[in-house]
């Protein structure tokens, strides 16, 4: 309030004091040995003087560096020729001893350099901004980018001030330890041994403190001792940052980050710069010829410009016609010194390096810097720095606000990283130097492509070095790779064989997926087995041996029975006797499993069933036979012919219960290691543990892996993805995939969070599945190009034989089941006929015929049955013994008669059978039983 009343009232008197109209001057002095502050002193000058009626002049008295008492003297001429400030010099020690005269005779001093001692009491004005600002910058851009641990690698004691507000950043932020280490770059040229100690340290964030003139070789002298890699990130702290040259640097992976306070690329710098270098030629005489670049406008030469504005804005406001004119001995103070001072400090001007204001100490505070990040086609705006808001980032996504469609992509550059990965990415094969983007092709690289068409966008590929497409690790607490560079935005999008899970999809976003596929096994070709000498049991499983086995003894038994049961199966054994006292049956249980056993081996035996029950299960177990020794014989064929193969793993089981010592890894950092990780089953956690414990058995690529697995020297299985595996088994003939897929998932172009683009791609990528270009796309990178279909022919073998299980052969055990059971129930109908005619004939009950026979076939007593009702014995209860005998007689040669008319009809039968011996035997027989018929029926007439 004060102040600006005296201003007031200074005001009023200058007003009234002063009608001098003319020139006014602006007194410089420049030390720094070259014409470009003058040359940026003077295009200021010309600017605030074009159409004025007072105009300015400036009166530049350049000074050798660092000389007081030329810097003095330079004062002292200024003082007396009427100026209105002095601006400069540039050097500190100058700088500071013509501070303390201008701050004796209040005269303003205008200044454009980083004063750590800065007093606001001075008559200083300085445009530089002051530390404490610009040091919450970095504070800022080092927790933006989660730092937890880095190096800060300073120049000279000159740099301490603005690194304070550095290292107060843990009390900033309580949540996380911050582990700080600092380092001061030696004298001299050569940091290499500092830079090697500070690699040893295991750092890999850097921030650097130190002037723009030692940045080139610093940042060379660390690509040469190797901390230039993906794993490093920088912070440059010089506001030159974008003059440097990046071009060494942006291809090595390396994240570095600074800042500008300007766009070169703006009309007013392009102004600036032509007129300075107009004014630098003409101050030169020609000397300078070489005119300096928009790109490389050195943020101090700015801040003259500005400097000059500000002030002159000021002299015109406050109406000021003239300057200090007084000598440096006279003791005069200037009357408007402190009242410009105060004057400036509540100004606000637009300059080159954005709004110009001061705080209440009157510095230069209230600023806004834009943030850039080294990218493979140089520099990119990543966000913007403001005193009042911090960092905000350039493509700022409100949650919950609609996404942009196709046309937020249209005429935009991106960068898509990819990796060398086949053949997802390659380099291309050609006899010319390849330029850009036209050095890769690949499955992802013609997606990205086709995408690019669809959305009209631009693109530069980015190649993934180290091939890392990202995982997080707990111990930096980063994540790393491919995901890292999405995430800190210096690529756009990532295309690979890079799958979607769920902790990537935590941090960053994924499109549609535009492949799947799961977790498998990639090993060795299965070797040739060598012969099995029971390779006879193979045709069949164990369990049709056993049902055949089963069926063998069933039938046999089965026969037995019906051959007990069939009044025709007991034959008369003597065949002169004409009633025999007993019959014999040719199934005794020996000779059931003979016939049986015959049959199956297909050699037949000397029985032959006589009843139809035995004859219709006898047929049906041959037709039984028939079917399985074809199909025993066919398949033994098979067995013999195809080379029989040695597998010593088929799923992951066998992998990890391991009896052959295979040894297995996956991708190092991949998904497939993290799907194992992360997995609850017990099976695949050991899996994990093992390959945790054995991380020389992980891979850097997939390509190395399929290597090992190739390699004679050790027994190595890969876990990979199906589509990689499908890929290398069409050109890799000795090796292939093993079992199953553990999961199911799909790869997907990963982008920062939040990203508008996510929409337009997922849709476009959804297009050319449905057009079924990525279909085709895949075939041709698969199966046609680099190789593909090598392995065509490879496997034309028909593949292994495989025992006959029950379902192949189950049929024909039924048909022998119900073919047995219609001849149990055939023997039932023949014995109870059998019984009935005997108990007609002999007139005794048919229950107690039917009880007796009943009683001999289940007694199973032998092969030999009493013949029980003979015709000579007669019959009935009161007969003596031989009348019964001869009762018993007439029955069985009743019953012999009837049995020979069976007979003579099965003789006849059989006649046109194939077991010829069998049949004469058979006729011999009838033919006797017909002769003794005859001779009882003579002696009866007789
Ligand atoms: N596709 C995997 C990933 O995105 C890399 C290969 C693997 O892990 O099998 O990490």
């Amino acid at each position: 309030m004060y102040e600006n009343l005296k201003w007031f009232i200074y005001l009023i008197i200058i007003n009234c004091s002063f009608d001098v109209q003319g020139e006014r001057t602006l007194g410089a002095i420049f030390d720094d040995g070259s014409f470009f502050y003058e040359a940026a002193f003077n295009v200021a000058i010309d600017a605030v003087s074009q159409d004025e009626e007072n105009p300015f002049v400036g009166n530049v008295i350049k000074t050798s560096p660092g000389d007081l008492l030329e810097a003095e003297n330079a004062m002292c001429s200024l003082m007396e020729s009427s100026t209105f400030a002095v601006f400069g010099p540039t050097t500190r020690i100058t700088l500071q001893h013509i501070q303390g005269i201008a701050d004796f005779v209040e005269i303003p001093q205008i200044i454009v350099e980083p004063i750590e001692t800065q007093n606001r009491n001075w008559s200083a004005i300085n445009l530089y901004p002051h530390y404490v600002s610009y040091s919450k910058i970095f504070a800022d851009i080092i927790k933006m980018k989660s730092w937890t641990d880095f190096t800060i690698i300073y120049e000279g004691s000159e740099h301490l001030a603005v690194l304070d507000g550095i290292v107060t950043i843990q009390d900033l932020d309580s949540e996380e330890d911050i582990l700080m280490t600092i380092v001061q770059l030696p004298d001299g040229d050569d940091y290499r041994s500092q830079l090697k100690t500070i690699k040893s340290s295991g750092s890999v964030n850097y921030l650097v403190s130190c002037g723009k003139d030692k940045l080139p070789q610093f940042l060379e002298q660390a690509q040469q001792v190797g901390i230039m890699s993906d794993v490093h990130s920088y912070i440059i702290m010089d506001p030159d940052f974008q003059t440097i040259d990046i071009n060494p640097y942006k291809h090595g992976g390396s994240n570095i980050t600074g800042i500008r306070f300007f766009d070169p690329n703006l009309k007013d710098i392009e102004n600036f710069v032509s007129a300075l270098n107009e004014k630098v030629k003409e101050l030169s005489e020609g000397q300078i010829e070489n005119d300096i670049q928009q790109s490389d406008l050195n943020f101090k030469l700015a801040l003259v410009y500005d400097s000059v504005i500000l002030y002159t804005s000021a002299i015109n406001a406050m109406g000021l016609e003239e300057g200090a004119n007084f000598t440096c001995d006279s003791g005069e103070t200037w009357a408007f010194g402190s009242t410009i001072i105060n004057h400036l400090r509540t100004m606000e001007v637009d300059g080159l390096t954005g709004t110009i204001k001061f705080d209440d100490d009157g510095f230069r505070s209230d600023i806004e810097v834009d943030v850039l990040e080294v990218m493979a086609h140089g520099f990119e705006k990543i966000g913007t720095w403001t005193t009042e808001d911090g960092f905000s980032e350039a493509r700022k996504i409100i949650p919950g606000v609609e996404q942009e469609g196709s046309e937020s992509m249209k005429g935009k550059h991106f960068i898509v990283l990819t990796a060398l990965s086949a053949p997802y990415g390659m380099l291309k094969e050609s006899s010319k130097k390849l330029e850009g983007n036209e050095r890769y092709e690949g499955f992802g690289i013609e997606i990205i492509e086709e995408l690019a068409k669809m959305n009209e966008f631009n693109y530069t590929f980015d190649i993934q070095a180290d091939g890392v497409y990202g995982s997080y690790d707990s111990k930096t607490r980063k994540w790393t790779g491919m995901m890292e560079k999405i995430m800190d935005g210096r690529a756009d999008f990532a295309i690979t064989d890079l799958t979607i899970t769920a902790a990537r999809q935590k941090v960053v976003d994924f499109t549609s997926p535009f492949m799947n596929l799961g977790i498998t096994i990639l090993y060795k070709k299965p070797t040739k087995q060598p012969p099995d000498l029971f390779s006879f049991i193979s045709p069949f499983s164990y369990q049709v041996w056993g049902w055949l086995a089963g069926a063998y003894v069933g039938v046999s038994v089965l026969l037995f029975i019906l051959g007990r049961f069939a009044p025709e199966e007991w034959q008369n054994p003597y065949p002169c006797i004409a009633e025999p006292e007993t019959l014999d049956n040719q199934f005794t249980i020996a000779n059931s499993f003979w016939f049986t056993l015959g049959s199956v081996l297909t050699q037949g035996s000397e029985i032959a069933p006589i009843a139809v029950s035995t004859r219709m299960a006898g047929s049906m177990w041959w037709f039984f036979t028939l079917i399985m020794v074809s199909s025993y014989t066919a398949n033994l064929a098979a067995f013999l012919t195809v080379e029989s193969k040695f597998y010593a793993i088929k799923s992951v089981s066998d992998l990890s219960n391991n009896p052959y010592g295979i040894t297995y890894g996956a991708k190092k950092g991949g998904a497939t290691f993290s799907f194992f990780k992360e997995s609850d089953n017990i099976l695949y956690q050991k899996m994990y543990q093992y390959m945790d414990a054995h991380p020389e058995l992980m891979t850097q690529t997939n390509e190395i892996g399929l290597e090992r697995v190739k390699s004679e020297d050790e027994n190595y299985a890969f876990l990979m993805e199906s589509t990689s595996i499908e890929y290398m088994v069409e050109r890799n003939c000795d090796v292939a995939q093993v079992g199953g897929l553990l999961d199911s998932k799909g790869y997907g172009i990963a982008m920062k969070k939040n990203s508008p683009y996510r929409q337009p791609m997922s849709e476009s990528i959804l297009q050319l599945q449905e057009q079924g270009k990525i279909m085709r796309m895949k075939d041709k990178w698969w199966k046609e190009k680099r190789g593909g279909g090598a392995c065509a022919d490879d496997d034309t073998s028909s593949g292994d034989a495989q025992p006959l299980v029950l379902a192949n052969v189950g049929g024909v055990f039924i048909v022998l089941a119900a073919g047995s059971g219609l001849a149990i129930v055939c023997a039932f109908i023949e014995m109870t006929i059998n019984v009935w005619m005997i108990s007609h004939k002999v007139k005794v009950s048919f229950r107690e015929e039917l009880i007796a026979e009943l009683k001999f076939i289940f007694s199973f007593s032998g092969d030999v049955k009493p013949v029980r009702h003979r015709e000579s014995t007669g019959s009935g209860s009161k007969g003596s013994k031989k009348d019964d005998d001869k009762e018993e007689d007439d029955v069985e040669s009743t019953r012999d008669d009837d049995r020979l008319d069976a007979q003579t009809a099965h003789s006849e039968r059989s006649s046109h059978s194939h077991h010829t011996a069998h049949s004469r035997r058979q006729s011999n027989a009838v033919q006797m039983a017909k002769m003794r018929k005859y001779s009882r029926q003579f002696s009866n007439m007789t």
